[in-house]
């Protein structure tokens, strides 16, 4: 089986860049999708989610010209809005000068731009309504179900970009050494819509907005058409039992007073839309090799994660610049280049999906307690003032390039040398921020800084 025969399954996020990178190099890539043409067929009711897409993933998009374009279809939130029980708003900004903004986009939106570049690219075949069902490596045949029946595809390279529950990641988990997890949280989730306000939107259109109750906690994001994506987050159980109108209405009346009056159609759609599993899969290795092919494992399927730290797709992006890269500097040598790209990947990956689950509790709970807003501030006080040496870790996830696997020893070094500071007192605080403020001005240039926002 030549080499050069390369299968995409999944025309998701990770599979039309990965596809359109790879065209891009010279290499025909044929992308198998179990749906029909999202671009024909619209979206799946309750399930459109919309995505907070930041520096990775603007940086990825923009290697293939579509960051503008994305941008366009997007709506920057520059903070979080805070929706507390008494109803008054309160925003906290994102970065330390309030002006960087994470944006946000419908999934759908999205993968719809990556499509038309897949298909525009020389070389890039799309087959929709082809669902994975088989796939042997020693023999290098991929076995799927379409509507006309079972089709038999042959490749030398198969890359697995279809989604946290991959039907293509079987064929590694059947291996020996293989270990593969999907470890489901006890909470769900469910979309619901605030739909335009007169014409206007109904909540600030410029913040993420966030009612943070303890256990469980309802966000909504901005869309084009001025509606805002609703999704609640709450043990599953919860969302489970609720299902009589009056009662879905009396529980959001208790837990979320203000935006009852927004949602006219709250226990309707309530009762209409499904509930969505959140879980992190962790998997080893990503690549595996059978007699005539090898599989490669991308996004989700190697690493799905919880959304609470809008880094699903913006890694998932990132996953393919990385094996774009390494497949450059491999000059193309798939035996040299797929090894090298699991090893560059996995810590990342593994770093970002422990930090989105500690984000969960920061974002439906932490962030409203007095000591947590007092860190923030204090901390975006000291990133106005040296700029380099404190960035704060949700800045360098969200707005930097940095390998997401070197922010918790940058955390822990920032953490020490506050401590250093609180011990020694005002004056070698004051003395060290001279001399850091004079370091952070050569360092500056080492830390990539997403200019996304920066208008
Ligand atoms: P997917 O987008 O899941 O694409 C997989 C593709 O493979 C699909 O098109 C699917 O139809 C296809 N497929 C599946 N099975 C087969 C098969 N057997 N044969 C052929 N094709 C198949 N990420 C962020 O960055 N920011 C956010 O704010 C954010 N918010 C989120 C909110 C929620 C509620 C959820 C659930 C996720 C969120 N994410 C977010 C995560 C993000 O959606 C995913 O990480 C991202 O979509 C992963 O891209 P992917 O291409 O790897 O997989």
């Amino acid at each position: 089986m030549p080499d050069d025969q390369v299968a995409v399954v999944g025309a998701g996020l990770a599979g039309c860049l990965l596809a359109t990178m790879l065209g891009r190099r010279g290499i025909p890539v044929t992308v198998y999708e179990r749906r029909p043409d999202p671009r024909a067929a619209g979206a799946e009711s309750g399930w459109s989610i919309n995505l907070a897409l930041s520096a990775r993933g603007l940086d990825a998009l923009g290697r293939i010209g579509l960051r503008e374009e994305a941008l366009r279809r997007a709506l920057p939130m520059r903070g979080r809005m805070l929706h507390g029980l008494d109803g008054q708003p309160d925003f906290r900004p994102y970065s330390a000068d309030g002006r960087r903004a994470i944006n946000s986009i419908g999934r759908a939106d999205l993968n719809h731009c990556l499509l038309d570049a897949a298909e525009q690219t020389p070389g890039v075949s799309l087959c929709f309504d082809h669902r994975l069902t088989d796939l042997d490596l020693d023999e290098g045949r991929l076995m799927f179900a379409t509507a006309a029946g079972k089709v038999d595809a042959a490749a030398g390279v198969v890359f697995a970009s279809d989604g946290s529950s991959s039907a293509a990641r079987r064929a590694i988990e059947s291996a020996s050494n293989a270990s593969v997890s999907q470890d489901f949280l006890a909470h769900s989730y469910k979309e619901l819509t605030i739909p335009p306000h007169q014409g206007d939107f109904a909540l600030d259109p410029a913040a993420l907005h966030i009612w943070p109750r303890g256990e469980s906690m309802m966000i909504a994001l901005p869309n084009v058409d001025r509606s805002f994506t609703a999704t609640l987050f709450w043990p599953t159980d919860d969302l489970d039992a609720l299902t009589a109108p009056t009662d879905i209405v009396v529980a959001f009346r208790t837990r979320y007073p203000d935006v009852v009056p927004l949602m006219p159609t709250l226990a309707l759609d309530y009762q209409a839309n499904p509930v969505g599993s959140l879980a992190t899969v962790r998997c080893w290795p990503w690549v595996h090799r059978g007699r005539t092919a090898t599989l490669a494992l991308v996004g989700d399927a190697a690493h799905a994660i919880v959304p609470f730290f809008g880094q699903g797709a913006n890694c998932a992006l990132e996953d393919c610049v990385e094996l774009d890269r390494i497949l450059r500097e491999a000059a193309g040598d798939w035996t040299v280049a797929l090894p090298h790209y699991q090893q560059a990947r996995k810590a990342n990956c593994d770093t970002i999906a422990d930090l989105a689950l500690e984000n969960f509790v920061e974002m439906r709970d932490t962030v409203t307690s007095r000591a947590f807003q007092a860190r923030i501030a204090a901390r975006h006080a000291l990133e106005r003032r040296m700029p380099s040496r404190f960035i704060s870790r949700y800045e360098l996830v969200s707005f930097t390039t940095v390998p997401y696997a070197e922010i918790p020893s940058r955390m822990r070094s920032q953490d020490r040398f506050l401590a250093r500071c609180a011990a020694g007192g005002l004056a070698l605080f004051a003395a060290a921020s001279v001399l850091l403020g004079r370091r952070s001005r050569t360092m500056r240039q080492r830390t990539t800084i997403s200019g996304s926002a920066r208008k």
